[in-house]
């Protein structure tokens, strides 16, 4: 029997009584574990292994199956079921987490990223949309789309007023070295969105969520983050459409 903390990214049911979860932890990336009559459990164990639960998992394996032995919460973010717009957008960190994170991956950062932003959007003490960004940009730099933003890279230029960002490439020219021909999906953007860009992808996690831009900036640094994240994964998320009807 092994034990190992994670937070649940997608339950469910299999038959009557049973589910499975897939839980990020950070030794093993996302693990699928069979939870045999889940619907009998309740109490603290039942919230354990809930959507979005941080929690301590026992683990049985069996072959190359894993089955809960029993769970403790450490953690359950209640909060984020007060607001529609806040259990969706969780919804989709967790949906994308799933996504692109590799079994058997070490993931100490990524799941770090993930209960960072998981509590920021529970107490509210950050704004939500800074927080989908961040949580895009970090996590696309964590898994090996780090996007190129040191200089124009054409003619070096450090802090241009104004630039056109490459979503494919990751790199950014100026505005006197660009030419549209050569590339397809660009942004246009200024230098503040560049300074909190680089702020995201390099800071410290101690200083990650730090920051404050201006609403004009956080507009383009919304766009720019969201892009950048669906063009690099090649694909779209449910969750994702769902929040922003809201
Ligand atoms: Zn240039």
């Amino acid at each position: 029997m092994t034990t190992v903390e994670g937070i649940v990214l997608k339950e469910r049911s299999v038959g009557e009584q049973d589910k499975f979860i897939d839980i990020l932890t950070k030794e093993s990336g996302v693990l699928e574990i069979s939870v045999k009559g889940a619907k009998k459990i309740n109490g603290r164990s039942g919230s354990s292994t809930q959507l979005l639960a941080y929690s301590r998992f026992c683990i049985d394996k069996r072959g190359s199956y894993l089955y809960l032995n029993s769970a403790e919460p450490i953690h359950i973010f209640y909060g984020l079921r007060d607001s529609l717009a806040k259990i969706s957008l969780a919804s989709y960190f967790a949906e994308v987490m799933r996504s692109c994170i590799k079994p058997e991956a070490q993931n100490g950062d990524i799941m770090r990223l993930l209960l960072n932003c998981l509590h920021y959007l529970e107490t509210g003490e950050r704004d939500e949309k800074l927080l989908k960004a961040v949580f895009e940009l970090r996590l696309m730099s964590e898994i090996g789309y780090m996007p190129d933003i040191v200089a124009c890279r054409s003619c070096g230029a450090f802090e241009p007023e104004e630039l056109y960002f490459c979503m494919e490439s990751g790199g950014f020219y100026c505005s006197d070295c660009f030419e549209n021909e050569s590339e397809q999906n660009y942004m246009k953007i200024k230098l503040p969105v560049l300074s909190a860009v680089r702020h995201i992808v390099l800071a410290d996690f101690s200083r990650l969520f730090n920051f404050r831009v201006s609403d004009g900036t956080q507009q383009q640094l919304s766009e720019l983050a969201e892009q950048y994240l669906l063009i690099h994964l090649e694909r779209g998320f449910g969750t994702l459409d769902f929040y922003k009807t809201l």
